[in-house]
C-alpha cells in the first residue's frame, strides 16, 4: 500500500557533554568558575605547555561514578584514559585526554517517562575526559583580515560525555530525555548542568528509516545550544531526511552539520570522521588504576532519590496532581522546601503544593528569588498555612502576609497581630456589618429579592470592602443570606427593624 511505504521512523541518539562540577580543573589545580576574565584560570598544564604534567583529580572520578551508578550503568574496575589526536587552536597539546578503550561505565539506562508512558532509554557508555578551550571568531576588520581569540580558563575542566543507544523516536523524546537528564545531574550535584553557560551540551545524532529496516544513515548535528534548538534542528532534519529518502536518495554518507538557528535550517560541514582518524593510544602519563568496590558502594549508599522517584512518590504518598508533582520535584531546593514544610503543617499536600507552586513561586518571580534564599523558614511557611486553615485569616489575607514575610522574613502570627489582620469570625459583629449596608442600600435589597443574584454579591463585597476583606467569607455568606431572606418573610416592603 502507497500508504505505509511513507510511514518512516525517526531513530535519534544523543552525546551529551556535562561539566562537572569541580572546584579544580582535571589534571591541575586551576579554578573551574565561570565567567572570569579569560586566560587568567591557566597553568602550564592545562596550558599544554612542554613538561606539564598532569595529576588526576579525584572528585572527577567520584562525579563520573556516581553518575554511573544514578544510570544503572556497569561500572569499570579499573580506571584508564587514552589519547585523541585532532589538531585545533583550542587544544593546545594537540590531543585531548579521553576514555575509549574503557570507559568508565557502560550498558546503563536511564527510565523516563514521556508521552506515550515510561521507558528505559539505553546509555551505550559515559566516559571521562577534558575540556578544550574557547574559540571566540571576530568578524574581519576594516583591513579585511578576520582573527581569532583564545580563552584557555576552559581548558582541562573535567568533561564527562554520556552516549544513549539510538532509540529515542521523535525530536520531542529527545527533548524529554534531556531534561530528565539535566534533573538527574542537578539531584547529583555533579554538574550545574546550564545549557546557557555549556555546561550541559548535546550533538545529536538522527537517521530515518523505514519500519523494519535496518538502521539508516546518520546526520550528526552541532551547535545545539538551547532545548528548543535541539528539538527545532531535529524537526528540521528529521523533515529533510524524509524527504530525501522519500525522492528515493537516502543519505550518501554519514557526515556533520550545524544548525544555523537564524536560517532556521542544518547546514553541512564536513563527512564524519572515523575513529582511526583520530591515532587513540593509552595515555603514558597516567598509569591506569584500580576503582575500589568500597568506594563504589560508599558512593551507592549515598545516591540520593532521583526525579522520577520523587515525582511517583509525591504522586503516590502525597496524591498530587501529575504537573505539580513534576513541577514541584524538577528542582530539589524547592522539593526539600516542599517537604520541610509538610513536617510542621497539619493539613493537605495539595494546599502546600499549590502554595509554592502559586503565591511564593510568583512572588520568588517577581524578586528574582531563589527559594534557598528566602527570609523565612518552611516551618513559617507551614504556620501561615495553619493560620488559613483554623479560620484565623482568610486566603486573601494570607497572600498579604506571605508577602510581608517574603520581604521583612517577620514570623506570620506577628504580621497578623501588628496589622490586626485576624479575621472577624464573631457573628454579632458580622451581623452589625451586614445591617449597615443593608439598611443603606434598600434598592439592592428589592433587587435581591426580585431574584438578581448580583445584588447579594454587592452587599458581600461592601462588607469585605469595609472590612478589609477580614470577614470570614463563609460566615458572611449565611449571615447575609439569612438577613435579605428576612426581608422576603416580612412581606418585601423595605427594612424592618429587627424584633427579636
Ligand atoms: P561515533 O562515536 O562514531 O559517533 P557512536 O556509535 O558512539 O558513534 O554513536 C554516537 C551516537 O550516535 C550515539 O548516541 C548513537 O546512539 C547515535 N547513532 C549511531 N548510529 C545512529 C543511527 N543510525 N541513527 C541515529 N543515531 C545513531
Ligand atoms: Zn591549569
Ligand atoms: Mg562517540
Amino acid at each position: 500500500m502507497w500508504v505505509s511505504k511513507l510511514r518512516y521512523e525517526t531513530v535519534i541518539g544523543l552525546e551529551v557533554h556535562v561539566e562537572l562540577k569541580t572546584k579544580a580543573k582535571l589534571w591541575c589545580g586551576c579554578s573551574t568558575q565561570f565567567g572570569t576574565e579569560p586566560n587568567t584560570q591557566v597553568c602550564p598544564v592545562c596550558l599544554g605547555l612542554p613538561g606539564g604534567l598532569p595529576l588526576l583529580n579525584k572528585k572527577a572520578v567520584e562525579f563520573a561514578l556516581t553518575t554511573g551508578l544514578a544510570l544503572n550503568c556497569v561500572l569499570a574496575d579499573h580506571c584508564r584514559f587514552d589519547r585523541k589526536h585532532y589538531f585545533y587552536p583550542d587544544l593546545p597539546k594537540g590531543y585531548q585526554i579521553t576514555q575509549f578503550y574503557q570507559p568508565i561505565g557502560r550498558e546503563g539506562w536511564l527510565e523516563v517517562e514521556f508521552a506515550d508512558g515510561p521507558r528505559r532509554v539505553r546509555i551505550k557508555e559515559i566516559h571521562l575526559e577534558e575540556e578544550a578551550g574557547r574559540t571566540y571568531h571576530l568578524p574581519s576588520g576594516p583591513d579585511g583580515v578576520a582573527s581569532s581569540l583564545l580563552d584557555y580558563n576552559r581548558s582541562g575542566i573535567p568533561l564527562l560525555e554520556i552516549v544513549t543507544a539510538p532509540e529515542l523516536s521523535s525530536p520531542a523524546e529527545a527533548r524529554i530525555f534531556l531534561e530528565e537528564l539535566k534533573a538527574v545531574l542537578e539531584c547529583l550535584e555533579v554538574s550545574d548542568a546550564k545549557m546557557e553557560e555549556g555546561s550541559f551540551r548535546c550533538d545529536a545524532n538522527l537517521s530515518v528509516r523505514r519500519p523494519g529496516e535496518k538502521l539508516g544513515k546518520r546526520v550528526e548535528l552541532k551547535n545545539l545550544n538551547s532545548f528548543r534548538a535541539i528539538e527545532a534542528g531535529l524537526v528540521y532534519e528529521e523533515k529533510r531526511q524524509r524527504e530525501l529518502l522519500a525522492q528515493g536518495e537516502p543519505l550518501p554518507y554519514e557526515e556533520v552539520r550545524t544548525w544555523d538557528e537564524e536560517k532556521g535550517i542544518t547546514v553541512y560541514m564536513r563527512e564524519k570522521e572515523q575513529a582511526a582518524d583520530y591515532r587513540y593510544f593509552p595515555e603514558p602519563e597516567i598509569p591506569p588504576f584500580a576503582i575500589a568496590g568500597e568506594w563504589v558502594e560508599t558512593l551507592r549508599t549515598n545516591l540520593p532519590e532521583l526525579p522520577l522517584e520523587k515525582r511517583r512518590r509525591y504522586r503516590e504518598e502525597y496524591r498530587l496532581s501529575a504537573t505539580d508533582a513534576a513541577l514541584l520535584s524538577r528542582r530539589k531546593a524547592e522539593a526539600n522546601f516542599f517537604e520541610a514544610t509538610l513536617q510542621k503543617y497539619q493539613g493537605s499536600a495539595q494546599t502546600v503544593a499549590n502554595w509554592i507552586l502559586g503565591e511564593l513561586t510568583r512572588l520568588m518571580k517577581e524578586e528574582k528569588a531563589e527559594v534557598t534564599n528566602l527570609q523565612f523558614s518552611a516551618e513559617d511557611f507551614a504556620a501561615l498555612l495553619q493560620l488559613q486553615d483554623q479560620k484565623v485569616i482568610s486566603s486573601k489575607i494570607a497572600k498579604a502576609v506571605l508577602e510581608e514575610m517574603f520581604r521583612t522574613g517577620t514570623k506570620p502570627a506577628v504580621i497578623i497581630e501588628e496589622r490586626g489582620w485576624q479575621q472577624i469570625t464573631d457573628p454579632n459583629i458580622i451581623k452589625t456589618l451586614v445591617r449597615e449596608t443593608v439598611v443603606a442600600n434598600p434598592a439592592a435589597v428589592q433587587d435581591y429579592l426580585g431574584g438578581k443574584q448580583k445584588a447579594f454579591a454587592f452587599f458581600a463585597g461592601d462588607v469585605m470592602r469595609k472590612s478589609k476583606g477580614r470577614v470570614n467569607p463563609e460566615l458572611l455568606n449565611e449571615i447575609l443570606q439569612a438577613e435579605l431572606e428576612r426581608h422576603r418573610s416580612v412581606g418585601n416592603s423595605g427594612y424592618q427593624s429587627d424584633r427579636q
